[in-house]
């Protein structure tokens, strides 16, 4: 184990130099207080829960002390935003702190997100408010408790240091822990001021650091491609398994290892709708649940047009065709699991696209519970009760003859189906209106919420018997919170 003094760093991406970053040190708010942190994200890197209660911790992660060998610094990138290129984004309100090396030899960037102003704010104050910190937050630990990929968050810290959004809120800082913050955007940026030689720096850093094997490939810029198609096919089939809109599918919010990553309007559906648009300032629904398969390859492709200048424009083509059918097949395989299959037959696609039809003529089923509710009894049982959810009865009896014939074929215990099923169908999800009750008490000063919140959702697929009035369905107000960008 470690303590937060004997933390070693290795700080590799520090080390491309100015072109890739600039120095910066964190600008403190003030008085600051721990809302939050994840003892499973304390350790990745070896240090205990009890770390957290001392008060260099809360010091640390306010950006009132810093470790000797941290390096601060802002990333540069660029990136295309609703379908539109801007040519510089960059860190204008987060710092890579450096990267810690744990006892497993693996690196972990610490970022510090909230930490004032860079030569990168353009516009904005450099701060996060308390409301979006604590969302990132949660959003994170729960995603990885469900198994989804995505950057993880250590902490959260508050303060009393004012922000003005639409109103008065307070600064707060999130810790966020990736294995890498390089983003699409950041190949994009020295693609478009053509730096090519700092773009193929970057190419071979990110091999070196984080696809060794890509690199001794005889085309190593395509194996690179493809390792990030595959790794972007996959998060995507959990996003759409799992009824997870993202929000912002920026090619700057888009990370390279394909984690999910830069939480901001984000939401689980409720009840099931393909459609659904959970950032109020998408107005087109360019990033609505169902495009998110499309928007993804369209990012891909623009990760793709960045690094020409060093594979054929013909094999980075072919290389994209990979990504549908890699989406498709996880995506099958996920929902497959969460019906309680474990063979696979070719009909199985059908009868999970007939179903999510009924649930979207209906738009009436909440999409977690369904499947919760589904492996709770045997199956004729369990249709019976998920039935009062569907509007068209006729149709919804139709596809439980064909489910309930499947799970013959299927064969095994109703126990074992049970312990299956809900190994991958939670019972707990975050929803935004769990979140808002939660942020609520935090901005009067009372964290227990939050925690509490936290603690079930880190374990979404138990059984927690005090804990039901988390996995009951939203009430109709929690359905329509309207939440937006950057805050
Ligand atoms: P986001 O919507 O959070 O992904 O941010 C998009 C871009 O705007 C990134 O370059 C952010 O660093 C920047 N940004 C967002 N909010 C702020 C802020 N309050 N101050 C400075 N820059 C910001
Ligand atoms: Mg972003």
């Amino acid at each position: 184990m470690k303590s937060l003094d004997t933390l070693s760093f290795d700080n590799r991406f520090a080390r491309l130099g100015d072109a890739f970053s600039t120095e910066i040190l964190p600008e403190p708010i003030e008085q600051p207080r721990l809302v939050v942190a994840s003892e499973s994200a304390l350790a990745l890197l070896d240090l205990a829960a009890s770390e957290a209660q001392r008060p260099e911790f809360t010091e640390l992660f306010a950006g009132h002390k810093l470790w000797e060998e941290a390096e601060p610094r802002a990333m540069v990138y660029s990136g295309h935003q609703f379908g539109g290129y801007t040519p510089r984004l960059g860190d204008g309100r987060g710092l890579l702190l450096g990267e810690v090396v744990n006892e497993a030899g693996q690196h972990w960037d610490l970022h510090l997100k909230g930490a004032g102003m860079t030569p990168y704010s353009r516009m904005g104050d450099g701060r996060a408010v308390l409301r979006s910190s604590i969302r990132e937050f949660l959003a994170s630990e729960h995603l990885h408790a469900l198994g989804i990929p995505s950057s993880r968050a250590l902490c959260v810290t508050g303060s009393a240091t004012p922000v003005w959004r639409e109103k008065q809120e307070s600064a707060a800082m999130v810790l966020r822990l990736a294995q890498s913050h390089v983003r699409f955007g950041h190949f994009e940026y020295f693609y478009y001021t053509r730096q090519h030689e700092h773009l193929k720096t970057l190419g071979e850093h990110v091999m070196a650091c984080h696809f060794p094997q890509r690199l001794k490939q005889d085309e190593p810029w395509l194996a690179l491609l493809r390792e990030v198609i595959e790794r972007n096919a996959a998060m995507i089939a959990y996003w759409q398994a799992y009824g997870f809109c993202h929000g912002v599918m920026n090619t700057d919010n888009m990370s390279i290892l394909g984690i999910t990553f830069d939480y901001g309007p984000y939401a689980f559906l409720d009840d099931f709708d393909a459609n659904h648009i959970c950032n109020h300032s998408d107005d087109t629904g360019r990033y609505s649940f169902s495009n998110q398969v499309p928007i993804a390859h369209w990012n891909l492709a623009a990760l793709a047009q960045a690094l020409t200048p060093f594979a054929a424009v013909e094999q980075l083509r072919e290389a994209l065709e990979l990504f549908l059918p890699l989406y498709q097949a996880h995506y099958l395989d996920l929902m497959r699991k969460r019906l309680g299959f474990t063979s696979a037959e070719d009909e199985d696609e059908a009868l999970i696209q007939r179903l999510l039809q009924l649930m979207q003529a209906g738009k009436s089923t909440d999409y977690t519970l369904f499947f919760r509710h589904l492996g709770e009894r045997a199956p004729a049982e369990a249709l019976t009760i998920v039935r009062d959810d569907f509007v068209d009865l006729a149709g919804f009896d139709a596809w439980s003859r064909d489910y309930l014939a499947r799970c013959e074929r299927e064969g095994g215990e109703q126990a074992e189906r049970q312990a299956r099923m809900h190994s991958v169908n939670p019972k707990y999800i975050l929803r935004n209106y769990l979140a808002q009750q939660a942020i609520e008490a935090a901005e009067q000063g009372d964290y227990g919420p939050v925690r509490e919140l936290h603690a079930v959702l880190s374990r979404p697929f138990d059984e927690q018997p005090d804990m039901q009035r988390y996995a009951e369905r939203p009430p109709e107000w929690g359905k329509h919170l309207e939440i937006s960008c950057s805050s």
